[in-house]
């Protein structure tokens, strides 16, 4: 098989800076598309995943799941899209196509899905490298159509940030009659407000920054709530039908528990790992509440989230940085100084 070498930014070691690479693309096969990318967001993923907090990194890594770019080539039995065509990728991209969770569209929870980055090109032989790179390779069963009317570094983020909090807002039924509370003001967290506010459910933000509540009250949260107050927590008790709570670290999700409503649920999109202190049962049985958990969101999920999105001039609120200011850009997501997502403009990677 034909193999391209192109330019891509990772890292080779978990204390490592990341910088240029050279990194390896498959050439074209009969169901591949090839981009050239224009935008990739910065998930605090990539910086878990760069820097090993999972345990489960295999070096060199090139991270990047939020790729936004243009058709460059088709393979010969490609169908959905032709050369010039705008389109995205997010955080998968393939999978068996074959088990329950791949029948039913939810193909995140395939026990073979292969990630953007760190999972294994079985083409190649070897880890997939994600999108802080000029071009990547997907077979079109991956790829999506972005909508034409959107802002094209503004539309990346959907591709995680968006997608994991929308699969959650859609599973648990959220729309015009739903509380739904939200934890933390990130990438994530942003996404969340934004989205659960167009589909009519009273917003409300919980955030340890004071800082953060007019950004909050702009993108559509009804009120906030200082996590770190004890008396605004009390007023919360028994209020919530659905919250997504996004906090990348451990933390006390008994607090939260509190403040959800009879047969409430608590999403945990973030922390991946035990709990410390461990959840007191109490509160679920007393109230028939639920603590769950999501992983992003299937593909015909996530193109259901770009139409929507372009129907309801949705994108996300972004600073958009040179591919080299990444290292700078992860030391501000960990200080939660991103208003609210960093997208890296890709031209330059290519200059
Ligand atoms: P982010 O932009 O850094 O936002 C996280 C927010 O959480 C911060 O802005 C901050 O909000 C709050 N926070 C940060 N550290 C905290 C701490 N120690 N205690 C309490 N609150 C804290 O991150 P992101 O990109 O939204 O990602 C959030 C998490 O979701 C990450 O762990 C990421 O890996 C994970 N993720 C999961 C999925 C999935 O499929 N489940 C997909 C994508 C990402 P305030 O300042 O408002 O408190
Ligand atoms: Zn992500
Ligand atoms: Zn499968």
């Amino acid at each position: 098989m034909d193999v391209k070498n192109i330019r891509a930014y990772g890292t080779v070691a978990a204390d490592a800076d990341l910088k240029q690479l050279e990194i390896n693309r498959r050439g074209v096969t009969a169901k591949d598309v090839e981009i050239d990318i224009l935008y990739c967001g910065v998930c605090h993923s990539d910086l878990h995943f760069a820097r090993n907090d999972w345990g489960m990194t295999q070096y060199p890594v090139v991270p990047g799941h939020e790729i936004v770019g243009k058709v460059l080539k088709v393979g010969d039995d490609v169908n959905q899209y032709k050369v010039g065509d705008l389109v995205a990728v997010g955080c998968l991209v393939d999978s068996c196509r074959s088990c329950a969770n791949c029948k039913n569209d939810l193909e995140q929870y395939c026990p073979e899905w292969v990630g953007t980055y760190g999972g294994y090109d079985k083409h190649l032989e070897t880890n997939t490298h994600g999108g802080y790179s000029e071009t990547i390779v997907v077979d079109e069963a991956f790829v999506l159509s972005v909508p034409e009317n959107l802002d094209l570094a503004g539309i990346a983020p959907v591709l995680c940030a968006g997608i994991t909090t929308w699969s959650p807002l859609r599973h648990w039924n959220v729309g015009k009659d739903s509380k739904v509370a939200v934890v933390g003001l990130g990438g994530l967290g942003h996404m969340a407000i934004k989205l659960a506010d167009a589909l009519g459910a009273h917003v409300t933000l919980f955030s340890r920054s004071t800082n953060k509540i007019d950004d909050a009250k702009a993108l559509g949260a009804d009120e906030i709530i200082i996590s770190t107050d004890e008396s605004q927590m009390q007023s919360a008790m028994g209020r919530f039908d659905v919250i997504i709570d996004t906090v990348p670290y451990e933390h006390d999700l008994n607090p939260y528990v509190g403040t959800l409503n009879t047969n409430g649920t608590l999403v945990v999109v973030g922390y991946l790992g035990p709990l410390d202190p461990m959840l007191v049962t109490v509160p679920l049985i007393m109230g028939r509440k639920s603590v769950a958990g999501s992983l992003i969101g299937g593909i015909a999920e996530t193109q259901e989230l770009l139409d929507f999105c372009g129907e309801h001039n949705i994108t996300s609120d972004i600073e958009v940085i040179n591919m080299q200011d990444i290292n700078t850009a992860y030391e501000r997501m960990l200080k939660s100084d991103v208003k609210y997502r960093f997208v890296i403009d890709m031209k330059s990677l290519k200059s």
